[in-house]
């Protein structure tokens, strides 16, 4: 087809031009009233850090959920798809040192300006419903949950052991630290020190995020994994062993109590207070306890204490076996942990294998007390692991199955009170005390008189003063501004001091998503009716790092939430997607590997609909994306072919609106059966399959095939009627993945209103059928060829064509067919004998 110059394709021209009209309608992308009687469809892409720029993994993410939403529009549902600034964090504190620019000065600047791009790439978003967390309107609520947590007992203080990222001069929680490393600067190694720090009482709901995890079938394996080895549930038991001679006793957990008559030793961490005690009376004991403390602290720093070279030192002291009496000498080890179970474990060397390991390099007994259940000749090698024996050297519960020995024990434990079953795991508390500036206040006031008292609701919020010096030591900057920091005691009247400490900005997107629902209450921080209404939310999509820090905090909030009476979901969202991520060159795009490809780079030379597009077509959208602009060129020039091909028939097309096809023949019958098979791919794939890679290549082959009629239809061979549903169907099936030449072209094409708003077309499945099926033939179970029969073939017809084939009647020559198995439309079987 030769290029008509007047129906170049110009995305310059037509994508700015529908963007204007979008925005001057407001309706167009807004949740309508929960009350209109529309089944409801929330769709939410995780928030972005305002940094300042888009990047392309952003384009992907985004562009994924809004095909879905405007999918969910034009299949008639009430959609929200609301957007966002997860505003609060280091980076504008970093650059406010490095620019002299306020940080909230510098966050908004940089939400307008990801605003602009986003509008820019045509992204669908209710911004009526617009959430920036490092606004009063929004954090006074995080404050407000905050209290209405202190006053549950849910947020408490303690003095504890933090991690403390030099480079962040802040704490980090747990999931913070990877590899020993600060999560935001992965050369900083970090340290832990002691301080009075903020938590909230997230283990209290352990086992329900752990059990919550079974009914999320919407979301994906690999997160629930990652979340139940997070959560890390264990089952054991506790037992004390007393000391000989002194009145303390060392509670050790295990979770094989069915070995204790194997215990040679116990051994505590450094920091245990019955060392820190004994060590008070034995210099020598001290120095070397010192050391170990030493060791294990370089070891978590360098993030990895489960591969510490182990040492241990005997203390000289004795504990005694509750249940055999014995004595077992008590070390103190650099491996054990204080902070993890209880800081003291009965090593078992015989049938553990790190305790096998200290003990051999600490010459302490080694002892067999499990044997096989199934007796063998030879006696396995220790340490032997099995769980699953019988105790032998046990004294009287000689014989017992591990199972059986250890419900035992755990009975005589809790009768003779020295000790239980429990339950432990993994999860700890969340740190939420950060010594920042740029994010919510906690708030909470020391008085001297009443020490620590609450901020009054009524005088919420706690305001983020503006003018601040950030420097990057010296603790909180709050603790240098004297207008925040001194306060009038709300309980007394007298003076006191405002917390200075700020909320771990993981508090701000606990919840975010349901502030959408009714982001402009100023009286609460959603209406409940409203949020009932849309949540769970049906489709959450993000990238699959915030498997278990965003995506346990927000679980962890919406129980709170529940429990306050709130809301009556218990999860979240329904359905979860992680994208791949988007990289260049085998590698992620990073400024220091200079593979960064820029969205509006990419706008300016192919237009936002094929960035788009292209983010869709290049790769399973949970795969990683090999960024090719090659593709995105590509993707270009198919657009441009539906744009002139559209164009080219939307005169013949407009005269036919509204008829019907009746009965069509020859070409405009395979064209129309193509395009119906087509309408039936994309419409299962957005229903949870999710290839959107192969939804674009089936509009191209789709494409394709009309291209290859160009001729039939320039005739008049092929009905106007149509070809106008033919054109009209493709213009709706491209619309999800490129609005802007969708809206173009239905305008063209004579759509009533917006493309948006046009039903999504229904397949035919008489249409979408083939003439023609292909069934495999079988001669005894095995595939020897397969026959091509009309679709509508009855059985006799199908054994005939199945007996003329070549391949059946050499397999079939000299021998007695017995039977012919005919399964219409699916199979043939031939035994022969
Ligand atoms: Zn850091
Ligand atoms: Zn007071």
């Amino acid at each position: 087809m030769a290029e008509d110059k007047d129906l170049r394709y110009d995305p310059a021209a037509i994508e700015p031009k529908w963007q204007e009209r979008w925005a001057a309608d407001p309706a167009l992308y807004a949740a309508e009233p929960v009350d209109g009687g529309k089944p409801k469809y929330y769709v939410l892409e995780m928030l972005p850090y305002p940094s300042g720029q888009l990047h392309m993994g952003h384009v992907r993410n985004y562009s994924i959920g809004d095909a879905l939403a405007r999918h969910m529009w034009m299949r008639g549902y009430n959609v929200l798809h609301p957007m966002g600034w997860d505003a609060f964090g280091l980076p504008a504190e970093n650059a406010a040192l490095k620019n002299n620019t306020p940080p909230r000065e510098w966050t908004l600047a940089n939400i307008a300006g990801m605003k602009r791009q986003f509008n820019r790439l045509g992204m669908g978003f209710d911004w009526a419903t617009e959430v920036t967390t490092c606004l009063p309107d929004y954090y006074r609520w995080n404050q407000w949950f905050f209290l209405r947590m202190y006053e549950r007992g849910l947020a408490y203080r303690k003095k504890s052991k933090v991690n403390w990222c030099p480079d962040c001069a802040t704490v980090l929680a747990n999931e913070q630290v990877i590899d020993g490393r600060c999560w935001r600067h992965e050369d900083t190694i970090v340290e832990q020190r002691d301080l009075v720090q903020w938590f909230f009482r997230i283990t209290a709901y352990a086992q329900e995020l752990l059990d919550g995890l079974d009914k999320l079938d919407g979301w994906p394996d690999k997160v629930r994994t990652m979340q139940r080895n997070w959560i890390g549930r264990s089952e054991g038991t506790e037992v004390e062993f007393a000391v000989e001679n002194r009145h303390e006793k060392i509670r050790v957990f295990t979770t094989r109590i069915d070995t204790i008559f194997g215990a040679t030793s116990v051994q505590l961490a450094p920091e245990y207070p019955l060392v820190t005690a004994l060590a008070e009376s034995d210099a020598g004991l001290k120095v070397q306890v010192a050391r170990l403390l030493e060791e294990q602290k370089k070891a978590r720093e360098e993030g990895d204490v489960g591969a510490i070279e182990k040492h241990g030192v005997p203390t000289g002291h004795f504990a005694i076996n509750p249940y055999s009496g014995e004595l077992v000498p008590v070390w103190v080890a650099n491996y054990v942990l204080t902070d993890y179970g209880t800081g003291a474990i009965m090593s078992v060397p015989g049938h553990d294998a790190r305790d096998f390991e200290f003990a051999k390099k600490f010459a302490i007994p080694i002892r067999r007390v499990i044997a096989p259940a199934v007796s063998t000749d030879e006696e396995p090698e220790l340490p032997f692991l099995a769980d699953d024996g019988v105790l032998v050297n046990s004294g009287k519960f000689d014989g017992l199955s591990c199972e059986d020995a250890t419900k035992r024990l755990q009975q005589i434990a809790a009768e003779k009170k020295f000790g239980e079953a429990t339950i432990t795991f993994r999860l700890k508390d969340w740190g939420v005390s950060r010594q920042r500036y740029w994010g919510t206040p906690i708030p909470m006031i020391h008085c001297e008189t009443d020490g620590l008292v609450a901020v009054p609701d009524d005088q919420l919020p706690v305001i983020l003063p503006e003018q601040v010096e950030i420097t990057q030591q010296g603790g909180s900057p709050l603790g240098r501004v004297p207008d925040f920091v001194n306060v009038t005691c709300p309980k007394c009247g007298g003076p006191a001091r405002r917390e200075t400490d700020t909320m771990d900005t993981f508090v701000d997107s606990s919840w975010y998503f349901y502030r959408y629902t009714d982001a402009k209450n100023a009286d609460r921080p959603f209406d409940p009716a409203v949020a009932q209404y849309w949540f769970p939310i049906d489709q959450y999509i993000g990238g699959v790092e915030h498997a278990i820090l965003h995506l346990i905090y927000s679980r962890f909030w919406t129980k709170v939430m529940r429990d306050l009476g709130l809301i009556s979901n218990d999860e979240p969202a329904r359905r979860l997607f992680t994208q791949g991520m988007v990289i260049k060159d085998g590698a992620k795009m990073s400024k220091s590997k200079g593979n960064v490809v820029s969205p509006d780079d990419m706008v300016a030379r192919y237009g936002a609909d094929a960035a788009r597009m292209y983010s869709l077509f290049a790769a399973p959208p949970d795969r990683d994306l090999d960024w090719q602009e090659d593709g995105v060129a590509g993707v270009s020039r198919f657009l441009g072919r539906v744009y002139r091909f559209t164009m080219k028939y939307a005169t013949i097309a407009r005269t036919a609106q509204g008829q019907p096809v009746g009965a069509p023949r020859g070409v405009a019958l395979k064209l129309l059966r193509k395009l119906h098979q087509t309408i039936a791919k994309i419409t299962l794939d957005f229903e949870g399959r999710w290839h959107f890679n192969t939804c674009v290549a089936a509009i191209m082959e789709l494409m394709n095939e009309l291209q290859a009629a160009d001729a039939q239809l320039a005739s008049g061979e092929v009905p106007a009627a149509v070809i106008h549903e033919l054109l009209r169907s493709l213009v709706l099936m491209v619309a999800p993945f490129a609005p802007h030449l969708a809206a173009e072209l239905w305008e063209e094409l004579g759509g009533e209103g917006e493309v948006l708003r046009a039903p999504w077309p229904k397949s035919n499945p008489d249409l979408a059928k083939e003439d023609e099926l292909e069934i495999p033939v079988q001669v005894n179970g095995k595939l020897v060829t397969v026959v091509r029969v009309p679709t509508d073939a009855g059985s006799d017809a199908i054994q005939a064509a199945a007996l003329a084939e070549e391949k059946v009647k050499s397999r079939t020559a000299g021998k007695t067919v017995a039977k012919i198995i005919v399964v219409p439309g699916k199979l043939v079987n031939l035994v022969v004998r």
